[in-house]
């Protein structure tokens, strides 16, 4: 009977043809769902124009629909292979475990974003019994699901696929631009050049406390006994006297330290700012994978992180997690480092820790409450122990990075009450719980020392110690940098004006390394640098008030000798000032006016890309 063969035939294809649009019209829903979550936030969204975020959107969805799509031909193997139409149907229904799947994720979210937005509570919150009952919720909707969609009829019509291929036409044709948009003269760290002669380096760790101000530590001459260790530390290291950040706040800080670039250069003042192109490779920790060393970011998630911030091919392992991804390689090589391989895989990351969360395999991080409760956080005995570990298993030098957290304020966190006695945790910026932070500090320092020593690796090692800022977020008060070398090489002072980013350029030079032209710092491993060069530091607003012309920055200060001055460019105000505790003054006549000082910022926004119209 042709007639009913054919039919047969008819009615088949056309159920293909359902499975296949439901899968596409589900992975386009979950891409703009998402998209428009980041759209009503600050996020990497922000600062994209609105074509540029639109085609994130495409990008995005086409992406996990061509995934999904692969995913739905693997399941449809079977069915594709059976000849029998009944035996096919029920293969087929298989396939509907994609489109299921894809609706569930997107309804997870979609509730979490609205509890979290709302009442503050969500999946991250959610322990024992409620983390069960979201996975007991999250089953029980897939199955609705799968086999609600299976009745859809809607999505057999001719019409609805007409949408579907339009869809997916236009988010081909956003990935083939955004692929022949990616920079293909990016020159990636080139893993192939990796060689084996790494075993004369020494190790390198750079050791980093949060808000560490310069005045509050005996090492600098503060009359308590904050930092009895460091006091004796800084007789063997290369001490810079008059050290400054450049940047006010952790992340344009902790950022700047790894690539040895003023922040205004890759722009990353305060998240959401992201590295970009080319500057997402351009850092010390890929310099010296690239040299064969293990490199490693001991910080904080969220705030100090690689990944969030896009820094690429940097580092082996961040905060205790391996980077070896093969899926995101695969959208890296598709679609090079774009702002849709960065949305791509942040919501990739957000729906695992979210099921991987409900399903008990994986608890996940909140990283607010992280920064911002010293109890509800990784503490810095931890940080310090897994420097330790990583030390201690190396099998090649090592460099890391590590960002303590003690001294973070307004809440600090210690091991011993030393100076704070009576004073309760509640003031927020408590100077004496502060000064107790500090010791603690000092406390990790020592036990890393002596851990060098007695494993005979200190003669291998360089230990640096710095901060990302002062108390506060100053950024004109003095910080300490110190930098111990293997042999208590180089021990002495530096009294001129020496600044975060000088950090990297001194380690290339004493590995002997070249300093590649995009660092701007300076090194000061062999004697002074000019008294009155200009050390430009930037801090930023609130990412909620993100706008042109000067989208995340609030000031830009200018320091010479031992005067600070200040520009702040949303209020166009301007202030200068000396500061306090400075050991090398320079002759008044070395120093600027404030007209030439005000002058130069100018200038260097403008340099730098930045409308200045309305600072004039
Ligand atoms: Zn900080």
């Amino acid at each position: 009977m042709p007639n009913s063969s054919s039919s047969q035939k008819m009615n088949n294809l056309r159920n293909w043809r359902a499975l296949f649009n439901l899968t596409v019209l589900s992975a386009s829903f979950y891409a703009s769902m998402e998209w428009l979550f980041f759209m009503t936030k600050p996020s990497s969204l922000s600062l994209l124009s609105f074509f540029d975020s639109l085609k994130v959107l495409f990008v995005t969805a086409g992406i996990v629909a061509l995934a999904s799509i692969g995913f739905l031909i693997f399941l449809s193997l079977p069915a594709l292979f059976a000849g029998n139409s009944n035996r096919q149907s029920r293969w087929r229904s298989l396939g509907y475990i994609v489109p299921a799947l894809l609706l569930s994720i997107t309804a997870l979210i979609m509730l979490d974003n609205f509890t979290y937005t709302v009442f503050k509570l969500g999946i991250v919150s959610s322990r024992g019994f409620w983390r069960g009952l979201y996975a007991l919720g999250f089953v029980f909707f897939f199955w609705w699901m799968f086999h609600s969609t299976k009745q859809a009829v809607w999505v057999r019509g001719g019409f609805i696929s007409y949408i579907t291929l339009a869809m997916l036409a236009i988010s081909l044709i956003a990935i083939l631009s955004t692929r022949l948009a990616s920079n293909s003269s990016l020159s990636p760290l080139n893993n192939s050049s990796l060689n084996s002669s790494s075993v004369h380096y020494p190790n390198i760790i750079i050791l980093g406390s949060d808000g560490l101000s310069a005045s509050y530590l005996t090492a600098y001459g503060s009359p308590l006994k904050t930092t009895p260790f460091l006091n004796e530390l800084v007789q063997t290291s290369l001490v810079a006297e008059n050290a400054f950040p450049n940047a006010g706040s952790t992340t344009a800080s902790t950022t700047s330290v790894l690539t040895g670039k003023e922040p205004i250069l890759d722009k990353v003042y305060h998240y959401p700012d992201i590295l970009a192109g080319q500057d997402s490779f351009e850092h010390l920790p890929g310099l010296l994978r690239q040299r064969g060393y293990k490199t490693v970011e001991i910080g904080t998630p969220h705030y100090v992180d690689a990944r969030r911030l896009n820094l690429l091919e940097g580092f082996d392992i961040v905060n205790n997690q391996s980077l070896t991804q093969p899926a995101l390689d695969a959208l890296i090589a598709l679609l090079g480092n774009s702002p849709s391989t960065y949305f791509i895989q942040t919501i990739s990351a957000r729906a695992s820790e979210r099921l991987l969360h409900i399903f008990f395999i994986r608890q996940m991080q909140n990283p607010l409450v992280e920064v911002n409760d010293p109890a509800n956080r990784v503490s810095d005995e931890e940080r310090v122990k897994e420097m330790i570990d990583q030390l201690d298993h190396a099998d090649r030098p090592v460099f890391i990075f590590t960002h303590l957290m003690d001294t973070h304020g307004p809440e600090f966190s210690f091991q011993k009450q030393i100076f704070s006695s009576g004073s309760g945790p509640d003031t927020p910026w408590d100077e004496s719980r502060y000064e107790d932070a500090i010791y603690s500090f000092d406390s990790h320092l020592k036990k890393i020392y002596e851990h060098l020593v007695k494993t005979g690796q200190l003669d291998h090692t360089v230990l640096i110690v710095y901060t990302d800022h002062g108390f506060q977020y100053a950024t004109h008060e003095r910080i300490p940098i110190i930098v111990h070398f293997p042999a208590n090489a180089n021990a002495g002072k530096r009294q001129n004006n020496i600044q975060i980013i000088d950090i990297p350029a001194t380690l290339l030079d004493y590995l002997k390394l070249p300093l590649p032209a995009w660092m701007d710092g300076t090194s000061f491993l062999r004697g002074e640098p000019r008294a009155d060069r200009e050390i430009i530091s930037t801090t930023a607003g609130s990412p909620n008030e993100i706008a042109p012309p000067f989208y995340q920055i609030n000031t830009v200060q200018v320091i010479v000798c031992q005067k600070w001055f200040v520009l702040n460019v949303r209020k166009n105000t301007f202030d200068s000032g000396t500061i306090t505790g400075h050991t090398s003054k320079c002759d008044q006549d070395r120093l600027p006016s404030d007209q030439q000082v005000h002058e130069r910022i100018l200038e260097y926004l403008q340099k730098h890309g930045y409308n200045i119209s309305s600072l004039r």
